[in-house]
């Protein structure tokens, strides 16, 4: 191996620092999305993310549906540059009705970044994608966000995050006042005061007045009451609670939180600068060869996320690619190691929102689009040299259920291979009734955008119209000792037996708390929220 592609590589992963926004619809995402690229340069102007997006819609069919319901159906990767490093945004999609594919971003994140309604706290989606972050030990970094409007106590807010999701919290600045009186933070690094400026509102980069703690001038800058609020505050957390240790961090057990308000663009510039102070570089992979380090000098990645139909002129299907070692180079023949097969990977493409540019190289925490031939599916690794593969993306517990019918006889052929291709792509998870007469395909997904996209895609690319007609379950669980297990329990009430592809039982209930029940009536009765592995 030559030192200088090792010299090339060490020097790229160095400098890569790459993560997703986990949270709730309307948290700020997409706000706090533009003002980070704001300071990376890549867009000059706020406003201009969900101007591409008008644009966008405008233009695309198949982001029709995006239009008609006014979301944001596919993730994309924001790359950009800042003081040096080369950052990537993995986009996760944010919409109430999100889909598998936005848990199997974070399966391609090095970092992840919670972003928190202060006048809200924790909400359900964020409390979720949590759970897939910590399934990974991602570090965790919070963003407590709107702090221009009335908002909830910063301390009520940590111990929620410490509560409910067993997480240490440590406050790398702490705000002063809130809403109306929210006058700016307090970096406990630098010791400084960063006031807000209220009329900094709007498309440029906010001009931070910042002043020392000792500075005499704090006591005519702030509001007497908050003044003394604020010393209270620094002693209180000074006194308690553990130093941010960047080893716990990484290990996803601490988060450093950060308040601050993106639509003002207050806070995110000294974010985005702690942020690449502390996040994690690409780190080693686990895959059949062992632990690999993205210095590593063969070509290897995995396929995360499957997206058809993005370009309505070519109706390709694009495999996004998480590069985990060596080199990508445009033209170049990897191995596919599920098929054994080789594949050239002409057409890479870099993803900026839904633009695609064409690119030569890629490195170790970049993500590439590529043309899939049909021949990748989610988890797939790709590699040079010696043969490795990466441990496999997870599914994920379905939470809806619908039978999916197709009205029209004549189309029987062309709906069976439909619904078995997007089943295959990950588009969405596919169970039968045990009962012979319902041969009706059951989709479980995890939002109900899944079915939509389904039928869309069913109907544009495969001409076959379908009805949707949901079930009213909303957990799954999958019997792990088998049928056996199922008979000696017998009948169950509010709950629907299913088979998977493989022919596995699944038991579908209601709710949680049927599910709680019908544990407690039998404690030996083995189940699981996701597939075993086949
Ligand atoms: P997303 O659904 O998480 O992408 O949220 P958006 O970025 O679209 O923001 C949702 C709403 O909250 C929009 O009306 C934003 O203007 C508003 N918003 C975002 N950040 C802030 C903030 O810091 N302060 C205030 N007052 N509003 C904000």
């Amino acid at each position: 191996m030559s030192t200088e592609i090792q010299t090339e590589l060490a020097t790229e992963v160095e400098r890569r620092r790459n993560f997703a926004i986990i949270s709730h619809p309307d948290a700020g995402k997409t706000t706090l999305t533009e003002k980070l690229l704001l300071y990376g340069g890549a867009i000059h102007e706020a406003g201009a993310v969900k101007a591409r997006r008008a644009q966008r819609k405008a233009t695309s069919d198949w982001m029709e549906m995006e239009q008609q319901r006014g979301i944001s159906i596919t993730s994309t990767v924001l790359q950009f540059n800042y003081h040096g490093y080369q950052i990537n945004l993995l986009d996760t999609p944010g919409h109430q009705d999100f889909s598998e594919d936005t848990y199997r971003t974070l399966a391609a994140a090095d970092n992840a970044v919670m972003l928190i309604d202060a006048a809200k706290g924790l909400e359900p989606q964020t409390r979720k994608l949590f759970e897939v972050c910590r399934l990974r030990s991602l570090p965790i970094f919070t963003f407590v966000n709107k702090l221009d409007r009335p908002g909830r106590e910063p301390l009520e807010l940590l111990d929620e995050i410490e509560q409910e999701l067993g997480l240490q919290t440590y406050a790398v600045n702490w705000p002063i006042g809130m809403g109306d009186r929210f006058q700016g933070v307090y970096d406990r690094r630098a010791k400084q005061i960063h006031l807000f400026e209220r009329s900094a509102h709007g498309s440029k980069e906010a001009v931070d007045t910042v002043i020392d703690l000792g500075d005499p001038r704090i006591e005519e800058l702030l509001p007497k009451e908050l003044y003394y609020q604020l010393k209270e505050d620094i002693e209180l957390i000074e006194g308690v609670g553990p130093e941010l240790d960047l080893e716990e961090l990484h290990a996803g057990l601490i988060t450093p939180v950060f308040f601050g308000s993106a639509m003002t663009n207050f806070g995110v510039e000294p974010f985005l600068n702690s942020f690449l102070d502390y996040a994690l570089k690409p780190t080693p992979r686990t895959s059949t060869l062992g632990d690999i380090p993205p210095t590593y000098p063969d070509f290897s990645g995995f396929v995360f996320k499957l997206q058809a139909n993005m370009d309505p002129k070519h109706r390709d299907r694009v495999a996004f690619i998480r590069v985990c070692t060596g080199r990508f180079e445009k033209d170049m023949t990897v191995n596919h190691a599920r098929s054994g097969k080789t594949v050239r990977l002409s057409r890479p493409q870099k993803l900026f929102a839904q633009d695609r540019e064409s690119i030569d190289e890629a490195y170790p925490g970049d993500v590439i689009g590529l043309n899939n031939p049909g021949v990748f599916a989610i988890g797939d690794t790709i590699y040079t040299g010696q043969k490795l593969e990466y441990a496999g993306i997870p599914s994920f517990s379905p939470e809806i259920f619908a039978y999916l019918r197709n009205p029209n006889p004549s189309k029987f052929k062309q709906f069976y291979k439909g619904v078995s291709e997007l089943q295959e792509e990950g588009a969405v998870q596919i169970v039968y009734s045990v009962d012979e007469s319902k041969r009706d395909p059951i989709l479980a997904a995890v939002g109900q955008l899944q079915f939509e996209v389904v039928q869309f895609r069913l109907l544009n690319e495969y001409g076959v119209e379908t009805r949707i007609e949901p079930l009213g379950y909303s957990v799954a669980r999958w019997v792990t000792d088998g049928w056996e297990a199922l008979e000696k329990v017998g009948r169950l009430f509010n709950t629907m037996t299913v088979k998977d592809l493989l022919g596995r039982p699944v038991l579908l209930f209601k709710n949680e708390w049927n599910l709680q029940q019908v544990l407690q009536d039998h404690p030996n009765f083995q189940l699981q929220s996701v597939a075993p592995l086949a």
